[in-house]
């Protein structure tokens, strides 16, 4: 098969992704192949082929969110069979006995495989997953629409579910998005779903903020402004470390500011003020199957309309040159 290949992090002008012919495998007894259709382009991804994760597996097919149809099964699979439409995210497979996979925290495993990480993903004609942690894709999306939805669209959902409230604490409440790229657009359209008013903080007026707007935004400023109203919570995509101050000034007492990214520049210290009053800070690490599996329920009921930004099998580094600059509108998806 056709992959893309990193065998050492670098930054993503000097093209560390080589297109080489890769073989490939079978699958595992509780393993799925799949033809791989799209991939979504995550900012993870970068973070991995530039090194700001550490190398885990070399060489590697970078890549975690994916759409195909199974042309191969385990003998033990039995959830799935040849030619189902399924999709693969990041989480690609827990210890199952640690302490975390014990306690309903799997997304806190000890041991964990991730996909485009830890083991080959996406940027490939084929990729192998493990059977347990896959997808059914709702038939309400295409290929290209469902692919931004499984790591972009699931951490979205779990920044919202880390917020703590209920069905009835979403209505009327005052959410804050701070970075709108793939994450933060799937995250906007739940929020006012649910009856929520969203007031979004991002740089880049012609891309970020007029898809915000577009997207039913209460409020729309650049990256560092005060939102005119106290927010009830934030969400902050943005890797950038000094808007945790930013984020915390603006949040009511007792409200709290979630960390969506796997990789944050420093943060900044900050005078206690910011935080007294009960506010609270919390990070996102992956997620469960189930935070999967409710998600993608819900973004089909909605229906959360994906907006992408597709690049071809050949493009697969400007994909993510262009994620790097801030210049796709919404999420991109390399079409394999
Ligand atoms: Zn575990
Ligand atoms: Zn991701």
């Amino acid at each position: 098969m056709k992959a893309w290949i990193m065998k050492a992090p670098a930054a993503i002008h000097t093209r560390p992704l080589q297109l080489i012919d890769f073989p490939i495998r079978e699958p595992a007894e509780d393993e799925i192949r799949l033809r791989v259709s799209t991939c979504g382009v995550c900012r993870t991804d970068l973070h991995v082929v530039e090194g700001e994760l550490p190398l885990r597996h070399s060489p590697l097919i970078p890549g975690h969110q994916i759409v195909g149809i199974i042309d191969a099964v385990g003998s033990a699979v039995d959830e799935f069979a040849v030619g189902d439409r399924v999709g693969v995210a990041w989480l690609h497979r827990t210890c199952g006995k640690c302490k975390f996979c014990l306690d309903g925290n799997e997304n806190l495993c000890d041991q964990p495989d991730f996909t485009g990480w830890t083991v080959d993903g996406g940027y490939a004609e084929y990729v192998i997953a493990a059977a347990k942690f896959t997808y059914k894709i709702p038939a309400a999306f295409d290929d290209v629409q469902a692919a931004p939805l499984l790591c972009a669209g699931i951490i979205g959902f779990r920044c919202l579910r880390l917020t703590g409230w209920t069905a009835v604490e979403w209505r009327g409440a005052s959410l804050g998005i701070y970075g709108f790229g793939a994450a933060g657009h799937i995250a906007i359209q739940l929020a006012r779903a649910r009856g929520s008013d969203v007031y979004v903080c991002t740089r880049d007026r012609e891309r970020h903020q007029a898809l915000a707007e577009e997207l039913g935004a209460t409020w729309v400023g650049g990256a560092s402004e005060k939102p005119p109203v106290q927010l009830d919570a934030s969400i902050i995509f943005a890797p950038a470390g000094e808007l945790v101050p930013v984020a915390l000034d603006a949040v009511r007492k007792g409200g709290v500011v979630v960390l969506g990214g796997i990789h944050m520049s420093p943060i900044p210290s900050f005078n206690y003020s910011l935080i007294y009053g009960e506010r609270m800070l919390r990070s996102v690490a992956n997620n469960t199957r189930e935070d999967g599996k409710d998600f993608l329920l819900e973004a089909a009921s909605v229906p959360v309309r994906t907006h992408t930004q597709t690049f071809s099998f050949p493009e697969t580094p400007e994909a993510l040159i262009a994620l790097k600059e801030d210049a796709i509108k919404g999420a991109g998806v390399i079409v394999v």
